[in-house]
């Protein structure tokens, strides 16, 4: 009993968030558009993408808010955040200032969300082998004991990124919806 207008039957509001570069934007295009660009601009304000994705029958639409990292946008994290049900948290595995800025990004999330909201930790530009610095198992251990899924990805190579998604969308679907 859908509208003839409107071909899902949620909307749910899903933000990106991490350390600037970590491919955030990158994540996102090749998830909702199958894109990838090496010289990817930086993101300047909120950039907004919807992908639909179907659970048990159900047609989901997540509205994706993808922003720049910078503290001088923070000023807006309220407003970004208000009505999130889902958190992409992203870092990058050779750089380990971002992982370490993850603490951070948490206590963003908890100042700004609710306790439902779930939010799933990624690991992206696995494709780089040779200098990444942070294991597979540190991170795991790291997402766990925080109460986070965690999943690894390279938006260069298409792996894992329709995964980590989907596996967001099924957990908000399981425990908010
Ligand atoms: P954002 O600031 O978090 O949105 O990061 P971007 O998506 O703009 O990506 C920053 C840079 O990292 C760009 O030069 C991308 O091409 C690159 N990048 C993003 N994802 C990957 C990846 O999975 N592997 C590699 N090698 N580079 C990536
Ligand atoms: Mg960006």
């Amino acid at each position: 009993t859908r509208s003839p207008f409107v071909d899902y039957d949620y909307l749910i509001k899903v933000v990106v968030v991490g350390d600037s570069g970590v491919g955030k934007s990158q994540l996102v295009a090749r998830f909702t558009r199958n894109e990838f660009s090496t010289n990817s601009r930086q993101t300047i304000g909120v950039e907004f993408a919807t992908k639909t994705i179907k659970v048990e029958s159900r047609s989901i639409c997540a509205q994706l808010w993808d922003t720049a990292g910078e503290e001088r946008y923070r000023a807006l994290a309220s407003a970004y955040y208000r009505g999130a049900v889902g958190v992409l948290l992203v870092y990058d595995v050779t750089n380990m200032k971002s992982y370490q800025n993850i603490a951070h990004w948490l206590s963003e999330i908890k100042a700004y969300t609710l306790p439902t909201c779930q939010v799933l930790m990624v690991g992206n530009k696995i494709d780089l082998k040779g200098v990444r610095k942070i294991t597979e198992p540190q991170a795991k251990t790291f997402a766990s004991s925080n109460g986070m899924k965690y999943v690894e990805t390279s938006a260069l190579e298409c792996t894992n990124v329709a995964d980590s998604f989907t596996t967001l969308v099924h957990g908000i679907y399981k425990n908010t919806i």
